[in-house]
């Protein structure tokens, strides 16, 4: 058993911090929350870890990356059209996930986990986009987040714009990689298909089904830009998220990344549904396809965690994206306040991937935590934490990260991991990508 005393705790983004507090952890747990000396005198015979100068909370949840994403960052994109169909079919799909082959998979994957660890990242779900790197990248990857200890969702975004016989062996990976994950393991995975314009009804019913099934999450993007619901509406005579209500998949199972533009009817769906959601505030500013709704989600009562999209993937930095884009966005400073953004990196993101017991520094729930630095230039204090926090901390200032009772990091550095190998090699692998070789 092991007692953690920092300075400040944070059990749960909706509850205020606690000066001089900590917690026992007993096997891949939460024991008990209290104070130093109660925690002390209690348990005097536990090992301490004395965590004076820092914040402890709960380990940050990217409830969507593409690990493979890193390969991409930097890549020359000039000679690249700018329109949003050509980009896709001329450029992004052929020169990017198609070239996707296993080896480079794997060296992003092992770096961008290590990397995630160093920023407080303990939970995630990915989407692999690559369709000529099945079958067996899943398992692949699978093999690695086990390795790194993380807890992690992996899917395969199967879609039909590559031909037939690729569509099935999309839908076969994520069945095979579900299959092969233990129940209550560290590591699962998800049903996921692209968008209502690479896949067809058939598909998206015949991917939800298997899901079903299985007991899992059905995931898709829906509405990243203006483009999909213009085209449902006008192939379908409705817009994207009342056509998955139509197929039947809008319910509380169905992950919709994105939901950046809605409808005043597809907003009120995603609620009455359960739809699960996931903002990704920096990626939609990168691809230019505006900001999501999500103030006014959550007020409606959304479920919603907040990824990376495999862009930026120090959490301080996007959960300072959504900290600030809503205030600019509806020019309040009021909204999106720093406990709702803590919310959404830790419990929110939990809940939208079905992770039980998950998010929080409470008895009973998973031992999932980082230390982060406190020495701030200005006094912490119980109202001001959060902000401080989000606003002033980075990914360097993450000391210690345990994932289920295990140490991952310590003392700033990712445990059993050379990051100046693991960079060097997703760096050849990159330029692979990038000469198309
Ligand atoms: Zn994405």
């Amino acid at each position: 058993m092991t007692l953690i005393l920092p300075d400040w705790l944070i059990t749960a983004a909706d509850k205020p911090p606690q000066a001089g507090w900590g917690i026992r952890i007993s096997g891949d747990v939460v024991n008990r929350v209290g104070s130093h000396a109660e925690l002390r005198a209690a348990f005097p015979d536990d090992d301490v870890v004395e965590a004076s100068g820092s914040i402890l909370l709960p380990g940050f949840v990217n409830a969507h990356v593409h690990l493979y994403g890193t390969l991409a960052h930097g890549i020359p994109v000039d000679d690249a059209p700018s329109d949003f169909w050509s980009f896709l079919e001329d450029y992004w799909w052929p020169k990017v996930e198609d070239a996707l082959d296993v080896e480079m998979i794997t060296a992003a994957t092992d770096y961008v986990c290590a990397e995630m660890l160093g920023s407080g990242i303990t939970s995630f779900y990915d989407i692999l986009e690559a369709p000529n790197a099945i079958p067996d990248a899943l398992l692949a990857q699978k093999e690695i987040v086990e390795r790194r200890g993380m807890r992690g969702l992996l899917s395969f975004e199967a879609t039909q714009r590559a031909g037939e016989r690729i569509a099935r062996q999309g839908l076969a990976e994520n069945a095979t990689l579900i299959d092969s994950c233990e129940p209550g393991g560290l590591v699962g995975g998800l049903m996921c298909w692209h968008t209502t314009f690479t896949c067809s009804d058939a598909f998206i019913t015949e991917a939800f089904g298997l899901a079903t099934d299985r007991g899992v999450l059905s995931h898709a993007h829906v509405n990243e830009g203006i483009h999909e619901g213009l085209w449902c509406a006008e192939t379908n005579g409705h817009r994207t998220v009342e056509h998955y209500d139509k197929l039947g998949v809008a319910g509380p199972s169905f992950l919709a990344s994105q939901c950046v533009q809605l409808s005043e009817r597809e907003r009120k769906l995603l609620v009455e549904r359960d739809v699960k959601i996931t903002h990704m505030p920096l990626a939609n500013c990168e691809v230019g396809g505006g900001i999501a709704p999500i103030p006014e989600l959550i007020d409606a009562g959304a479920t919603v965690g907040l990824g990376s999209d495999g862009y930026i993937n120090d959490f301080f930095a996007v959960m300072r994206g959504a900290f600030l884009i809503h205030k600019a966005r509806l020019q309040d400073p009021g909204t999106m306040p720093a406990d709702r953004v803590l919310h959404m990196a830790t419990l929110g993101g939990a809940a939208a991937l079905g992770l039980e017991r998950v998010g929080a520094l409470e008895p009973g729930w998973a031992a999932d935590l980082q230390l982060v630095d406190a020495s701030l230039p200005t006094p912490l204090t119980t109202h001001n934490l959060l902000e401080q926090l989000i606003l002033w901390r980075d990914h360097h200032h993450v000391t210690d990260v345990m994932v289920a009772g295990t140490w991952r990091v310590r003392g700033g550095e990712v445990l059993n991991t050379d990051m100046a190998r693991l960079r060097s090699r997703t760096s050849e692998q990159a330029k692979r990508l990038w000469n198309g070789s």
